[in-house]
């Protein structure tokens, strides 16, 4: 028989994909379909669950019929955007509204009340996360107040709420499991990070129903078994998308940390069975858990890092194409004193500043194009080097930096970030470390590999080191700069 195959199924904001992966790690396949995305009023960001379903199955079908048929494939992983939520009916299987995407700010009310009431000290001790539209539970509060027939389906005790690796477990099995990684579980507000399951008391303070919400499963494991496309294939790993990829870069000891620079930049450290417990606005979260153990992670985001050279190139038409950044900011010595802060919508962490605005500082007649494309991405090194501090400070100081994400192609960008946060930056030569992770995971709960440190050895190959080398002084006053900048803004 030839070697068994992993379908991935890697549901991301903006597009879903199926891949397939041997357990040696190689990709064999890709297909990939774009998702609308609906912007109903501002601040709102919705997504057509159903189309999601039909787009996932189409890519799927394309990798099955590839692999040869579903007898090749041992096992399916999925990895998917977090803290999204889908509203659905037990018995049809429909979607009872739109799902209310990661971005979407409609609750920002609700949160605030909620913060004025007291409550977020006691919802950040028990979830590690804050009081932000962000997070899930706000969002299924917000559809059964405002949605009739999500409302309606409560009633009748055939709502079933999930994130979206549900919703694909439920479509895939159909209908026969209703189960959610206690992973992407931990990102919903609802799940205390110490609670086996949901916790009751945090389901009252948002006012969602307990048993709309899927069981909490293990992150590899048997979960169910999909015959759409011919013989059972069994769905056996799950991980929301910053999971998984910590998983595909290989975090699995107590203190590595990776950091993906897409749209914008998240960074996640392995904190071991320690239940993370920020002190400097990180979040605490449940980064996999196996055999009911569950490993934590500590995370800080940075809301602008790939889309500040979107912005350069799209609104001040500064550069043509997004790695043309690299060229311009190996053309000059330094940024001529210019630094450009980031906060183009707000300061995630460890500032959490959502009024703050961008600024661009420094400038003299000595500034060029390339000054402020070279401090452009100077910026990105220094928010990482925040978050290191913050990191630091919570007892959870990295060793060495693993990146990915479109943004870490830019070999400039990875010396300089090597450089202001002092530590080696390790980039894998295979980009795709979410995929690959949620491959790592399935293959753990297939039995191909007997543990995520036996499947790292096997899946995951080379890497490239950036190694810091900035002299002392240099690195102190880009430092003093950016302190400047920031107090500024
Ligand atoms: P996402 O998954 O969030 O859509 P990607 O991981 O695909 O994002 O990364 C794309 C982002 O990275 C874009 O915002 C783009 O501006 C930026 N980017 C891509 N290549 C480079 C590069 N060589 N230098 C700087 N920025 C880049």
């Amino acid at each position: 028989m030839a070697d068994p195959l992993i379908l991935v199924l890697d549901e991301g904001t903006t597009s879903t994909r199926a891949m397939l992966f041997t357990a040696a790690g190689e990709l064999r396949g890709t297909a990939q379909r774009e998702l609308t995305q609906h912007y109903p009023q501002p601040g709102w960001v919705e997504h057509d669950a159903s189309e999601i379903w039909a787009r996932t199955l189409a890519c799927a079908r394309e990798m099955v019929e590839q692999a040869g048929g579903a007898e090749r494939i041992a096992a399916i992983g999925i990895t998917n955007q977090r803290e999204t939520v889908v509203a659905w009916h037990r018995e049809t299987g429909e979607p009872l509204a739109r799902a209310i995407v990661w971005q979407d700010r409609r609750t920002a009310d609700f949160c605030l009340t909620l913060r004025s009431g007291g409550h977020e000290d006691a919802v950040r001790d028990a979830t590690g996360l804050l009081l932000d539209p962000y997070f899930s539970a706000t969002k299924m509060r917000w559809l059964l107040d405002n949605e009739p027939a999500v409302a309606r389906a409560a009633r009748e005790g055939r709502l079933a709420f999930g994130t979206v690796e549900s919703w694909l477990v439920f479509k895939l099995t159909e209908g026969a499991v209703h189960a959610s990684d206690a992973g992407n579980a931990s990102r919903t507000l609802l799940l205390a990070l110490t609670g086996t399951s949901w916790d009751e008391g945090l389901c009252g303070l948002f006012g969602v129903p307990r048993d709309a919400l899927p069981e909490v499963v293990d992150s590899a494991g048997t979960f169910g078994r999909t015959t759409l496309f011919g013989p059972a294939i069994a769905i056996t790993g799950l991980a929301g998308d910053q999971q998984a990829a910590t998983v595909g870069q290989g975090c699995l000891a107590p203190g590595a940390t990776k950091a993906t620079y897409g749209t914008g930049a998240f960074v996640l450290a392995n904190m071991g069975r320690a239940v993370p417990r920020s002190h400097h606005r990180l979040l605490g979260t449940v980064l996999y858990q196996l055999g009911g153990e569950r490993c934590y992670a500590l995370e800080g985001s940075v809301f602008v890092a790939g889309s500040l050279i979107q912005w350069l190139r799209d609104s001040l038409q500064m550069i043509v194409r997004a790695d043309e950044s690299e060229a311009l900011a190996r053309s000059v010595e330094d940024s001529a004193g210019v630094v450009v802060v980031p906060a183009l919508s707000g300061l995630g962490a460890p500032h959490w500043r959502p009024d703050a605005r961008g600024a661009i500082t420094g400038l003299s007649f000595a500034a060029t194009r390339a000054h402020v494309v070279r401090a452009a991405l100077e910026a990105i090194s220094h928010q990482t080097q925040d978050l290191a501090a913050a990191f630091a400070a919570d007892g959870a100081a990295w060793t060495e930096l693993r990146i990915d994400g479109g943004m870490s192609g830019n070999d400039w960008l990875a010396q300089d970030i090597a450089d202001l946060v002092d530590l080696a930056v390790v980039r894998p030569d295979f980009v795709e470390t979410t995929a690959l992770g949620a491959a790592m995971l399935a293959a753990v709960g297939a039995g191909l590999h007997r543990s995520l440190e036996e499947a790292s050895a096997a899946m995951i190959g080379g890497a490239r080191r950036f190694e810091p080398r900035m002299a002392q002084p240099v690195r102190e006053a880009r430092l003093a700069a950016w302190s400047e900048a920031l107090a500024k803004v």
